[in-house]
């Protein structure tokens, strides 16, 4: 089986949020600073049913996010029960996270499978991390990243995202700390939710960003791993940094990718309208196997052909990404 919207593109990536809560308050993702901890709406089983029903129905790739992923107090048990799912149908794992407890769950994703680990990290300045994060943790992000190195069959990217006035002044930390780790860097374009109060004034194009690095490296262009981040590799270096453009320059011509929610919801788009959602935790109690997937293939077809305009994701409401995961 595929899932193929009505645009005519094949989604066999799925993005699930495993948990709403999360260790930091990022500026652009938790802005609420939403530190009490909830229990998590779907139970390890759950997760899991719902996993193998969309490998199932064709994806291939899996990431799991949140809020902060390793913070689920069953994470271990959770991943060695997907690691086992997965055996029977080699899907590419992946995690993105904020690196904080990566030290200590590095050995067990690496034994469960989950090759591919990106880390987001807004700044490597201790304070404007705190300011950033609200978390003075950020040695703990750094030693984990260092560390990844033992793993030969993780490989790590890190994510940040560049608001103007706040870390782009770090660009070129970045790149370096790109340089020395060979570790890629991307650099995420600020992109509007719901509360984090996004203005035009924060916002670099990416078109901004690499004029900048240009100006003091030389960059080639690189191959594209996926249709997300344009890449490009620092001469001299083996260095690579790549550039996610979602505002600027979407990519949704090419869109691959399904999310669901900590709590279950499905949603076609990061930037979804809040109601535009299909309640998978309802559907894998009540409906067969088949019936779920004719579910979610009829629910795929309203999928839209790009995200809405700025303006209108100013204004979008119910996008909260601690709740989407990115
Ligand atoms: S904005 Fe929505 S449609 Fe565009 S690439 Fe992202 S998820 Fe896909």
């Amino acid at each position: 089986m595929k899932l193929i919207d009505k645009h005519n593109r094949v989604h066999n990536y799925l993005r699930f949020s495993i948990t709403g809560n999360c260790n930091l308050s990022c500026l652009y993702c938790n802005p609420d600073k939403k530190k009490n901890y909830k229990k998590d709406s779907l139970s390890k089983n759950q997760i899991l049913k719902i996993i193998e029903l969309f490998f199932k129905s064709g994806i291939t790739k899996l990431r799991l996010t949140g809020g902060e992923p390793l913070l689920r107090d069953d994470f271990d048990e959770l991943i060695i029960g997907i690691y086992e799912l997965n055996k029977s149908y080699k899907a590419e794992l992946g995690i993105t996270t904020n690196g904080i407890l990566l030290d200590k769950k590095a050995q067990l994703l690496s034994d469960c499978g989950v090759k591919s680990i990106n880390i987001s990290l807004d700044s490597l300045n201790i304070e404007k991390f705190k300011e950033i994060a609200g978390n003075d943790k950020l040695i703990r992000t750094i030693d984990a990243i260092n560390n990844l190195k033992e793993y030969s069959n993780i490989s790590p990217k890190i994510n940040t995202v560049l608001i103007k006035g706040k870390n782009d002044n770090e660009i070129f930390d970045f790149v370096d700390l790109s340089i020395k780790n060979e570790i890629p860097v991307r650099f995420i374009e600020f992109m509007p939710f719901s509360k984090n109060e996004w203005r035009d004034e924060q916002f670099i194009p990416y078109s901004e960003m690499i004029e900048k690095i240009a100006s003091k490296y030389d960059l080639i262009r690189a191959a594209d791993e996926s249709s997300v981040a344009k890449y490009f590799n620092i001469a001299g270096t083996k260095a690579k940094i790549g550039f996610i453009s979602s505002i600027s320059e979407h990519f949704c011509g090419n869109c691959n990718r399904l999310r669901i929610t900590n709590d279950g919801k499905m949603k076609l788009c990061l930037f979804s309208k809040g109601n535009d959602i299909l309640d998978l935790k309802t559907i894998i109690e009540s409906q067969s196997i088949e019936d779920a997937q004719l579910s979610i293939n009829n629910f795929l077809q309203v999928k839209h052909q790009e995200h809405p305009s700025v303006n209108e994701l100013k204004i979008l409401k119910m996008n909260d990404m601690l709740e989407i995961g990115g």
